[in-house]
């Protein structure tokens, strides 16, 4: 498998990976037709809305400090430019640093759409280098300019006669993917055709792939057992330390599906290996991502006498916990990266998984392998469990929950979980990235579940209290229905 570093716009996830966003059958079934090729798409007969990948696009790349965002699009297409600027002031504030990075809409109209808009496209561009002196400018593209083919990559390339910072296009139009998460591998591709640069050197750092860096803190001081620093990417990041990627010692991520495309493209362009485990969630998802750095590090000795400190203390505490969740059943609906992993985490727990709903599926990733959270749970999992892919297609989780009725429902997006809990459902949403991180991190999890299962009065008071617009002739319809055969 190769990327393709001479293009502009990255092939999208169902194109490049096989990607698909409608299933409905089991865990074995699932690896086995994503390991020979065999899993092909269904389409829905009824679809609620989903996201937009330009979101994930452009919110990736505008946790980059003191750079600008230009999203060549109309006005409603921007509307996530207030919610980044708030996010980038908090998350930067915690840090105690400042991010001057401005995001703006060039706001295309009717006009734009019949004569097209490259000439405000460059003036906008200019004028917002001249007002904000960004370090990198990033031209995000949308539906409009897609279905107008407006050539924007022949406005960047005018554009680097004349401005002396990274500039290049995001291609990110929504109708070029159904899987948002497309959007992650468009901002990865953008920063290392734009950003990166050759090695000089080798350094002591450890490229980090996250959302919003909340384990700062922890995890600089585990690495520090190591002899070795976290830069964690993009949120607060800096364009300087973003073109030194190439020099760092290996690349991990806390999710395999945002981490996949830079991971893999760091380590075929300039040989950064990609540790390319399963993640640190729950004890065996940590050990063996520590493990995954520390061969690549060469510090399997002090990984080892770490590892053997932390079970000392934690160990026995997740043991006892363990006692109270045996045996409670329970339905996730998260993206691939997690709902795997996190179906890990609960059987390590002693919990049953009965069903794990996945916003899409990869059926395989850059490197050209089985996502590795699906090869692990494969391999280990001690029973076949149910599995769907639905981009958050909450009507298809109301129908799940209310046939197999688990003790609690995990989600990654406040929009899923509130619908369970209006069904009644306890539900827990797994939103931190790091909410299971290590061994600490799985023995605040596991009282977290306990909390969340015992104390029920929100749940029950909120469901007495709202009418959902389902009824029994829709919750008795088999979940598989909602979707059409295969495509040939
Ligand atoms: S790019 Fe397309 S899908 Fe995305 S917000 Fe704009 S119109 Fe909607």
């Amino acid at each position: 498998m190769s990327i393709n570093f001479k293009i502009s716009a990255v092939p999208t996830r169902e194109n490049r990976l096989g990607s698909v966003t409608g299933y409905s059958g089991d865990l074995h079934d699932i690896v086995n037709k994503s390991k020979c090729g065999s899993l092909k798409n269904r389409d829905r007969c009824f679809s609620q809305s989903s996201s937009c990948n330009a979101g994930c696009a452009l919110g990736q790349l505008s946790g980059i400090r003191d750079i600008a965002i230009i999203n060549h699009a109309p006005s409603g297409c921007t509307a996530m430019a207030p919610n980044t600027d708030v996010t980038n002031r908090q998350l930067a504030a915690k840090r105690g640093i400042t991010n001057a990075t401005v995001f703006v809409g060039t706001d295309m109209d009717e006009k734009d759409t019949v004569f097209g808009a490259t000439g405000s496209l460059k003036e906008i561009v200019l004028e917002t280098y001249k007002r904000y002196n960004p370090k990198a400018i990033f031209i995000g593209t949308s539906c409009l300019t897609g279905i107008i083919g407006e050539n924007v990559d022949s406005v960047v390339e005018e554009l680097k006669k004349e401005i002396p910072v990274p500039i290049t296009a995001v291609h990110c139009e929504g109708f070029r993917s159904r899987i948002w998460a497309t959007g992650f591998d468009a901002s990865d591709h953008a920063v290392l055709t734009s950003i990166v640069k050759p090695p000089e050197k080798k350094v002591d750092v450890i490229n980090f792939k996250n959302f919003y860096e909340s384990a700062r803190e922890e995890i600089t001081d585990i690495f520090s057992n190591f002899g070795v620093k976290p830069l964690f990417l993009y949120q607060n990041s800096t364009v300087e330390e973003l073109s030194h990627l190439s020099e760092s010692l290996a690349t991990v991520s806390i999710c395999g599906v945002l981490g996949s495309y830079l991971g893999n493209g760091l380590q075929e362009k300039y040989g950064v290996p990609f540790v390319n485990t399963i993640n640190p969630l729950g004890v065996s998802g940590f050990e063996t991502w520590l493990r995954g750095i520390g061969k690549v590090i060469n510090k399997e000795a002090e990984v080892e006498a770490y590892i053997e400190r932390e079970r000392a203390i934690y160990l026995p505490k997740i043991e006892e916990v363990k006692k109270e969740l045996k045996g409670l059943r329970a339905v996730l609906g998260m993206g691939p990266g997690y709902t795997y992993e996190v179906s890990r985490v609960l059987q390590e727990l002693d919990m049953e998984v009965v069903w794990a709903a996945s916003w899409h599926h990869d059926k395989k990733h850059d490197s050209g392998e089985l996502p590795a959270a699906l090869k692990y749970l494969g391999e280990h999992s001690p029973y076949n469990f149910k599995v769907s892919v639905a981009d958050q297609q909450n009507y298809e989780i109301l129908n799940i929950l209310n046939e197999y009725k688990p003790d609690i429902y995990f989600s990654r997006h406040p929009g899923t979980t509130v619908w369970a809990i209006k069904q009644g459902a306890s539900a827990l949403c797994v939103n931190d990235e790091y909410m299971i991180f290590g061994y600490k991190g799985t023995l605040d999890f596991a009282y977290t579940v306990l909390d969340t299962i015992k104390n029920r009065s929100f749940e029950k008071n909120l469901a007495a209290r709202v009418k959902l617009p389902y009824t029994d002739w829709w919750y008795n319809q088999n979940n598989s229905t909602f979707l059409k055969k295969e495509a040939k």
